[in-house]
């Protein structure tokens, strides 16, 4: 059997030099670890009465919907602009080297909704911090965040900071 970390591939400079980008599109095409992939991001949160898995497209709905399943939760996209109908709510945040935003349908979540965030790689932390406010403007309470990658020379985690845990399955 693989292990996960040997589906993940390097591919640098892309999508502009001197970026190393982690590619999982070969992780997702071996059905048995991908599968194991689900269950042991799953895993920590078992116990913590995840009602809804909020991921953020396009990658974090892979993983988001099936750790949905997993879990026995609801399934919420947080899309990117102009991709739901109104009314939405949105969320700005800073890129790198520009600005992007979140949207969800403003009846997305109950109020007080117990919320596990998921994307597939944590960078800087910027896109993960942006559901995190989505999901509590919405009236939910994020239980803590799940990604497949961590890129930890990067202060992603740094900025999730303490408030409710941040699973990370693999580190880079
Ligand atoms: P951040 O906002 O933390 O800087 O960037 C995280 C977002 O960018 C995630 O939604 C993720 O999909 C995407 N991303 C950043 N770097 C990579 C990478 O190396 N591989 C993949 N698959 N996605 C990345």
């Amino acid at each position: 059997m693989h292990n996960l970390a040997s589906l993940i591939r390097a591919v640098p400079d892309f999508p502009t030099p001197g970026i190393v980008f982690r590619d999982i599109t070969p992780l997702l095409a071996d059905a048995a670890e991908f599968a194991r992939c689900i269950a042991l991001l799953a895993e920590p949160w078992r116990e913590a009465r995840v009602q809804a898995v909020c991921a953020i497209e396009s990658r974090g709905f892979i993983f988001g919907a099936a750790l949905a399943t997993t879990l026995g939760a609801g399934f919420v996209p947080l899309r990117k602009p102009g991709k739901l109908p109104p009314p939405v709510v949105a969320v700005d945040y800073e890129l790198e080297y520009a600005r992007d935003r979140l949207e969800a349908r403003n009846d997305a979540l109950r109020k007080g909704e117990r919320v596990l965030v998921a994307d597939d790689v944590l960078a800087t932390g910027g896109t993960l911090c942006a559901a995190r406010t989505l999901v509590e403007r919405l009236g939910a309470t994020v239980v803590g965040a799940s990604v497949l990658i961590e890129l930890a020379a990067l202060p992603g985690r740094a900025r999730w900071g303490n408030a409710s845990p941040l699973h990370a399955l693999l580190s880079y």
